[in-house]
């Protein structure tokens, strides 16, 4: 397996709806019908409750910072060092591994807490979820 560390995900039967929504330009996530969690990543049950009564929904795609670390390494194509590879707590709240684009990959421009929204990057065949800075309205 020579592929890079950052290859492009393959879409699984239980992550298919994620991808697909990636590709859409949507956030989708799942939530309980039993108890209302709303978690991340993909699966056909509830973490919380286990029930499979679960349902997709389109996410707001706002988040916040909840934790980072700055990449040093050369990388893929498409990412160029030094980058940000981060945790950003989704508005609806469960947390996501993600990286960030639009900032610079320093301690100085990433602010615990600051405000997130996703954007979507094409990989291959495949549309992968980023954040950024909040856009102005
Ligand atoms: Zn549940």
């Amino acid at each position: 397996m020579a592929e890079p560390a950052r290859a492009k995900p393959k879409p699984t039967p239980e992550t298919q709806h994620f991808w697909d929504g990636t590709q859409a330009g949507e956030l989708r996530l799942q939530r309980c019908d039993a108890c209302a969690n709303v978690y991340f990543p993909p699966r056909p049950f509830c973490p919380s409750c286990a029930s499979r009564k679960v349902s997709v929904f389109k996410a707001s795609g706002k988040g916040k910072l909840y934790s980072y670390v700055i990449n040093h390494r050369p990388a893929a194509p498409g990412l160029t060092p030094p980058y940000a590879i981060a945790v950003v707590e989704l508005a609806e709240g469960p947390r996501m591994m993600t990286s960030i684009v639009g900032l610079p990959a320093t301690p100085e421009a990433l602010e615990l807490d600051m405000p997130l929204q996703v954007r979507f990057e094409p990989r291959g065949d495949v549309s992968l979820p980023v954040f950024g800075p909040e856009e102005n309205r």
